[in-house]
């Protein structure tokens, strides 16, 4: 079978669903591999690195997916994409089908195969490997703290030179999942001091175990809602996480919000008085912007400054580290596909008796298989 990677055509989206590298080692499972041209250009693998790599390169979209028995890809696709999709191929990317009821329709009247890597079972270890969130979460916590420390007028690491005494940035970072445990070991590495908190307690000695302080809300009631996620707190609890917060965003320098309960809007807990109490020239990265942010006064897809604080609120974090997001996220989709060619005979099978796969696939043969049973309880 071939294996095609369109170039993604979501405006300002500069990730690409394979690299030169992971190309080779498709080739080893026997499928041939085809890109569009251009496809990997924004995250710097030219065609070129992909022809070394044994890769087609071929002229545009329409011959790309017409050649494709497998599609990668990264964002869910456009209906100009589906009407591309071959009946009986394979579509692999995101697709967010909570989200995408219509989406969801097209692909099935495509009557092909669609396995939405957001859906995959997380709290499964043998899915880890494949798990897109984790690793896109894991970068875009790098890259808020170098957004932030690019806005930031002073150093993260205290320093004492003759031109004078320097103190150590303060940071905090409010939710501690995987993009915040990130956030604190990257600003922790460049030397701030680093504060953390979380409605789930569990993640304490995680915060501990990457250098941050782990801050307490004064009020006893856990947040764990199940799978690791969290849930809306209680009214009482969220006074109190209020009044910690206000003292938290008076002592910080910089602020990193990556608070998110599934389903739910992203619960704000930087209000506008709490921004207007920060020093000047204080930064907010708000890693929430697109669910609505942790912030108050965060503008999507924007840099603006509001009492003298610059905050930040880039729903692109990702794409601004393309070439890392890409080569983890083809890692993932290339950790899936030898799951499903198990006999490395270069033919994919979804094998729907398999925890892993069933989770993610949520169109089968035209079917909507979504969403899948729950787990059984292990
Ligand atoms: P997420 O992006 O949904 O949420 C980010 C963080 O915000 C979470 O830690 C959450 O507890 C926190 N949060 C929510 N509301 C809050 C509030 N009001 N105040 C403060 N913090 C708040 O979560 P995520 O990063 O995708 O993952 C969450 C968990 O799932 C992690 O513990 C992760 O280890 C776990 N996980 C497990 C597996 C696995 O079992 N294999 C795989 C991936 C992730």
């Amino acid at each position: 079978q071939r294996i095609g990677v369109p170039r993604e055509i979501f405006p300002g989206e500069k990730r690409v669903a394979t690299v030169p590298d992971v190309v080779e080692k498709l080739a080893k499972l026997g499928f041939t591999v085809a890109i569009e041209t251009g496809a990997g250009e924004a995250a710097n693998f030219d065609d070129d690195s992909y022809r070394a790599a044994g890769a087609q390169v071929l002229p545009d979209a329409d011959a790309l997916w017409a050649a494709s028995d497998i599609v990668l890809k990264v964002r869910p696709p456009t209906p100009e994409e589906v009407a591309r999709l071959r009946p009986g191929s394979i579509l692999i990317g995101f697709v967010w089908p909570a989200q995408h009821p219509e989406l969801m329709q097209q692909l099935s009247q495509r009557g092909a195969t669609v396995l939405a890597i957001d859906s995959l079972p997380r709290t499964l270890s043998r899915a880890q490997k494949m798990d897109a969130l984790t690793s896109t979460a894991g970068v875009s916590g790098y890259r808020a703290v170098i957004e932030a420390a690019n806005a930031f007028g002073r150093y993260f690491n205290g320093q004492i030179t003759a031109a004078g005494k320097v103190p150590p940035a303060k940071v905090f970072i409010a939710g501690a999942g995987v993009a915040g445990l990130a956030a604190i070991g990257t600003a922790a590495n460049l030397g701030a001091i680093v504060r953390a908190n979380d409605t789930r307690a569990e993640v304490a000695d995680q915060v501990k175990s990457l250098g941050g302080e782990f801050v307490k809300v004064d009020y006893e009631e856990d947040g764990s809602g199940g799978g690791g996620y969290a849930r809306v707190m209680s009214e009482g609890f969220q006074a109190a996480q209020r009044q910690m917060y206000a003292q938290q965003a008076r002592e910080a320098d910089i602020i990193i919000t990556t608070a998110l309960i599934p389903g739910k809007p992203a619960p704000k807990l930087i209000t506008a008085e709490m921004v207007r109490s920060m020093k000047p020239g204080s930064v907010i990265v708000d890693m929430a912007a697109e669910q609505g942010g942790n912030c108050e006064l965060t503008v999507p897809g924007e840099a603006v400054v509001r009492h003298g604080v610059t905050i930040i609120g880039y729903t692109d974090l990702p794409s601004r580290l393309a070439k890392q997001s890409s080569t983890l996220y083809a890692t993932n989709l290339l950790r899936l596909v030898e799951e499903l060619c198990k006999a490395k005979d270069g033919v994919a099978v979804v094998n729907m008796e398999d925890d892993a796969i069933r989770g993610l696939t949520v169109v089968k043969d035209g079917a909507i298989t979504w969403p899948a049973p729950p787990l059984a309880a292990p």
